[in-house]
């Protein structure tokens, strides 16, 4: 498992990379996936080095909860509140999880099917 000093998330929420912010709150900030699957893609992500949803202790229920908070005002932030929009917590290797640091992803734009492959 990746430690926070070799984590790319919180390099980006230290500010030692740089990344598009769209959102830099106390606990949790988002910023635009770099490889986009959808006109909106963006992610959602705390600032403490929690590698998944397997490792969210009861101490972090509201940080889960601001996560999905923020996306939800990201979404109307970027206009596809009404059109509607996904969200998705990749967890594990069959979850497809390729960042160990947990992450909500934003995406809408666009009609999504529910990518279960
Ligand atoms: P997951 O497969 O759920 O772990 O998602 C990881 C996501 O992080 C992928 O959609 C990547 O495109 C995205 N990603 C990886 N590195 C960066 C980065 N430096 N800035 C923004 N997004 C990134
Ligand atoms: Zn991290």
């Amino acid at each position: 498992m990746e430690n926070s000093t070799d984590c790319i998330f919180c390099k980006i929420a230290e500010g030692e990379m740089s990344t598009n912010f769209l959102y830099e709150g106390e606990n949790v900030i988002a910023f635009d996936d770099i490889n986009p699957q959808a006109p909106v893609h963006a992610l959602i992500v705390p600032r403490a080095h929690i590698a998944s949803m397997n490792d969210v202790g009861s101490a972090a229920d509201n940080l889960v909860g601001r996560m999905f908070h923020v996306a939800r005002d990201i979404a109307k932030q970027k206009g596809i509140d009404k059109t509607g929009y996904q969200l998705l917590i990749r967890t594990g290797r069959d979850g497809g999880q390729e960042v160990d640091h947990i992450h909500l992803h934003l995406t809408g734009g666009k009609e999504l099917g529910l990518n279960v492959g």
